[in-house]
């Protein structure tokens, strides 16, 4: 009989579960109830007593304390693996974030077990089938395993954040050993929010494609006013910006380029497929290398002035032919009246 334990941590502020920890509830407790298996919480973070409320009803083991308000290997990877031991669960599920996919693997190896990475989906009843993309999104595979413990990293935004009726229970304390610590955090170092344009819970994904910095009607570029349009759109919409290859490549060849996209934002065969409810390509020709990083955008809509453009080929759901440039214009400005 197998049992399953969902691995957790808090957010940057410390006083809530990331979405992402959330999701990952969600699954496990999707695969408990088909497996008919019991369910384990385990909870990283400082102070542990507020985050265990509005768990749902299972049993929750917590390891809280100064040393794990920071993700750093020695201590989280000490955490996961008691946790894991004290749960002693055969099947382990934790969000795919950079805190837990940097320890992950190393805590499947203490345990004698497995991982796999990047699950999209939990399926099987008899066997576990755990469901992730290979080659670019293009290929999907279905993986079974003998070997237990087994752990499962989960892609974010493939399960809904749990919100459902809380549990009672208090969280069990687990005592950790933790070996001598030789990285101590002095702080982070991050962009402001507002240059920070890959925000991969956003609502939406608005890309720019190479258009943007072509010559316009009036047979001028106006690259400084495509910047200006963008970022008042990101500013106001809190969408994540993504970008066509052709745009990104353009700062390589030394042509006037949006100074805000890197190779990070390049959405396609060769770049990031994100998940977001929306999209909206501007100034973007839709090629099919692009848009194959669009599979998991569930709305998409598009600006182009060419009619034959690949994203009208089937592509979109909905194509507006038309200059992109007053058209954000009167958008952001719509946004800013509030209507
Ligand atoms: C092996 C391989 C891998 C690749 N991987 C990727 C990938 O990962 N991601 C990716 O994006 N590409 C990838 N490409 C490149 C891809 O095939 C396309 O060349 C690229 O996506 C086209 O970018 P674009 O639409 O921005 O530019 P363009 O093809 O130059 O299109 C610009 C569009 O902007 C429109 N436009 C211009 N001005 C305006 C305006 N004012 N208002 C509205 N519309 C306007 C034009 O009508 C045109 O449709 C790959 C190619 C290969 C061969």
């Amino acid at each position: 009989m197998e049992s399953i334990l969902v691995l957790t941590h808090a957010d940057e502020s410390g006083s809530a579960l990331t979405k992402a920890s959330l999701e990952a509830i969600t699954a496990g407790l999707e695969l408990a109830a088909r497996l008919g298996a019991p369910l384990a919480i385990g909870i990283v973070a400082a102070d542990a007593t507020h985050l265990s409320n509005g768990l749902p009803s299972a049993r929750l083991l917590a390891v809280s304390g100064e040393a794990f308000a920071e993700p750093r290997y020695a201590t989280d990877a000490a955490a996961c693996e008691a946790l894991c031991r004290a749960s002693a669960a055969t099947i382990v599920l934790a969000p795919g974030s950079s805190r837990f996919a940097r320890v992950a693997a190393g805590v499947a190896h203490r345990l004698s077990g497995m991982i796999d990475t990047h699950i999209t989906s939990i399926g099987g009843t008899a066997t576990i089938e755990a469901t992730r993309w290979f080659y670019r999104q293009r290929v999907e595979a279905v993986l079974t395993r003998d070997a237990r413990p087994w752990l499962l990293l989960l892609d974010s935004g493939t399960h809904a954040p749990f919100a459902g009726a809380p549990g009672t229970a208090a969280a069990e304390e687990i005592k950790v050993d933790l070996p001598a610590i030789r990285t101590t955090v002095t702080g982070i170092r991050a962009p402001k929010q507002d240059e920070q344009t890959i925000r991969p819970d956003a609502k939406m994904l608005f890309v720019t494609g190479a258009g943007w910095t072509k010559k316009q009607q009036d047979g001028q570029t106006h690259v400084s006013e495509a910047a200006e349009l963008i970022l008042g759109f990101l500013r106001q919409t809190g969408a994540s910006l993504g970008s066509s290859k052709s745009l990104v490549d353009q700062g390589g060849e030394g042509n006037s380029v949006l100074p805000f996209l890197t190779h990070l934002n390049q959405v396609g065969q060769t770049g990031a497929t994100p998940r977001h409810p929306k999209g909206l390509a501007t100034c973007c020709h839709g090629e099919e290398p692009h848009v194959v990083g669009w599979r998991f955008i569930a709305d998409r809509r598009a600006i182009s002035l060419d009619p034959n453009c690949g994203w009208t080929r089937g592509k979109a759901d909905v194509v507006y032919v038309a200059d992109a440039f007053p058209v954000i214009a009167k958008v952001n400005e719509l946004l800013a009246k509030g209507s």
